[in-house]
């Protein structure tokens, strides 16, 4: 864990800054994601394959990035404050923020404390699911429901949700309301235009993916995308990358750990694309 008061004033500006949050207990349907960070640590470092990114540039060299380790949950204020204060003083020292969650409800927190650094933030949420409900289970604050608060307290210029498989009437209604734009997956093929005008957040949840390439994910969607979809998508973007997380890896569904192999290159090639 991580004692980012002795050491944020070691970060030079504009460092990406890799942070861990452990924290599932929000997850409506199975537990297991707090166990990702360290798992995804471990493959990325495990000498299977180096530190380079496609496009050249060697993480194992550089040193505009640094992983933090896992963000301190004490006790006092609830997990989301926490999470919201320790994003909220990284942005403060003109950090940018790479999470390695936990379930997706984390997104929520995060985003409250960039919206304040980035009044115009555009998210590009890469999923199988809307994660728009009102609340799920009696929790508003479920890892089915992250959207839907993020939208509701206006904290984004815009939302883009691509990948999308699992519309109900209940969230569609949601995405309305909310202006949320929508490209389910069945709509999606490769090179289809996603353009901003402004900063982006990349919120990635694994289930974006189809089960056959990422199996260790809580919530199995057949259907969706390939690893070289998720690649091209993230290469492609034009608008900078401000902050991003990876969400929603289960490594308990992950038995020969493919998944954290392909959650470790994501992590590559978004730390990549952030540097430029
Ligand atoms: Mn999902």
């Amino acid at each position: 864990m991580v004692d980012l008061d002795a050491m944020i004033n070691e970060l030079q500006f504009g460092t990406v800054a890799v942070l861990g949050v452990p924290l599932d207990e929000n997850s409506s349907f199975m537990q297991g994601s707090a166990l990702a960070p360290a798992r995804i640590r471990k493959v990325l470092h495990a000498g299977s394959a180096n530190l380079c990114a496609e496009s050249g540039l060697d993480l194992g060299a550089e040193t505009r990035w640094r992983d933090l380790g896992d963000v301190a949950f004490l006790g006092g204020a609830t997990a989301f404050e926490q999470i919201e204060h320790a994003i909220a003083q990284l942005l403060d020292r003109d950090v940018r923020v790479f999470t390695l969650g936990g379930d997706h409800s984390i997104t929520y927190p995060i985003v409250r404390a960039y919206s304040r650094k980035h009044p115009k933030l555009n998210i590009l949420q890469l999923d199988a699911h809307p994660d728009l409900y009102d609340e799920f289970d009696g929790n508003r604050y479920s890892n089915a429901c992250p959207f839907a608060r993020i939208m509701e307290e206006q904290l984004v210029a815009r939302l883009v949700q691509v990948g999308i498989r699992t519309m109900n009437p209940h969230q569609r209604q949601q995405a309305k309301r909310f202006g949320v734009e929508v490209i389910e997956m069945g709509a999606w093929h490769p090179g289809i235009a996603l353009d901003f005008d402004g900063p982006v957040y990349l919120s990635l949840d694994m289930d974006a993916l189809d089960p056959a390439f990422a199996p260790g994910v809580s919530h199995h969607e057949p259907g969706g995308f390939a690893t070289r979809h998720v690649l091209g998508i993230i290469q492609n973007l034009k608008t900078p990358i401000v902050g991003a997380d990876i969400v929603e890896f289960n490594p308990e569904r992950d038995p020969v750990g493919i998944t954290a192999m392909v959650a470790a290159k994501f992590m590559k090639e978004i730390i990549a694309q952030m540097l430029g």
